[in-house]
């Protein structure tokens, strides 16, 4: 069973040299579902992405994550990429000249043993399946990664990337309240697209809108520094109709 999870264990993290931010997080996305992680600002969300992507400017005093049982925390951040981990933010906001099929063919190689380097034929194929599945003008595969790309198009390019490289699991931390309906729909596109057996997904999002377009098979709910509820998908609606209080209030937090 553990074999096929992506699992937060009793996480304890501070910031490096700071104050104590995760206090115990407990949080297990098996493989196939996408689950969604909701909560007030300021509650750890992104703070949490950050620590299984690997973010030197945090440390972790307590508890474990592992990727199909295995413990990634001694992984730099491009060995947890190769374990299997998509974190959006890793990857470089813009790189000057470098196309993003290339960045793409780069980025997958870097993931594959030495070696086995992916056909041309065959990444030509993965990643014209992406563009398509992201109803985007196959022309953007050789634009220069990110340059001059407006908000929306750098968020399509990011599930692109999701797309093309195939990882076991993803992390998305889409709090920005300034993304639009398109954004939105963009990334429940590609999380749609990506959704299978092999693929399980942590959705992090603010608001429940962005639930409309992804059905999430399990919803959690943190504050300070901990998940204090877990349940299905109806419970995003509860929140958006009730808000945070009543659940801080029901669990002391
Ligand atoms: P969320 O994403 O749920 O809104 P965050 O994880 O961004 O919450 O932040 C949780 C808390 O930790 C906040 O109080 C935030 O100010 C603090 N925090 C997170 N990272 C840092 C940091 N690098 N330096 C100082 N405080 C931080
Ligand atoms: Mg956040």
């Amino acid at each position: 069973m553990s074999e096929n999870q992506l699992e937060i264990r009793d996480l304890h993290a501070c910031i490096v040299d700071g104050e104590a931010i995760l206090h115990g997080v407990d949080l297990t996305v098996p493989k196939g579902e996408v689950h969604a992680l909701m909560g007030p600002n300021g509650s750890g969300k992104s703070t949490l992405a950050k620590i299984v992507a690997g973010d030197p400017s945090y440390e972790v005093m307590q508890g474990d994550i592992l990727v199909d049982g295995a413990s990634i925390l001694e992984l730099e951040p491009d060995e947890r990429a190769r374990a299997g981990l998509y974190l959006a933010f890793q990857y470089p906001v813009e790189v000057p000249g470098v196309s993003i099929a290339n960045f793409l063919r780069l980025a997958l190689n870097a993931r594959r043993p030495e070696g086995d380097e992916v056909g041309v034929m065959e990444f030509y194929q993965k990643l014209q399946r992406a563009v398509a599945a992201l109803d985007w003008d196959e022309s953007i595969i050789e634009r220069n990664l990110h340059e001059g790309f407006s908000g929306g198009e750098k968020k399509r390019s990011e599930i692109l990337q999701l797309l093309v490289l195939g990882p076991r699991y993803a992390i998305l931390d889409e709090t920005d309240s300034g993304l639009d309906v398109d954004a939105l729909k963009t990334v429940a596109q590609g999380v749609n697209a990506a959704r299978g057996r092999d693929f399980g997904a942590l959705l992090i999002t603010h608001y429940q809108r962005l639930l409309n377009y992804i059905v999430p098979d399990r919803v959690h709910i943190m504050a300070g520094g901990r998940v204090i509820r877990s349940g299905p998908k109806e419970l995003a609606i509860e929140l958006d109709e009730r808000g945070y209080d009543w659940i801080r209030e029901a669990v002391g937090a």
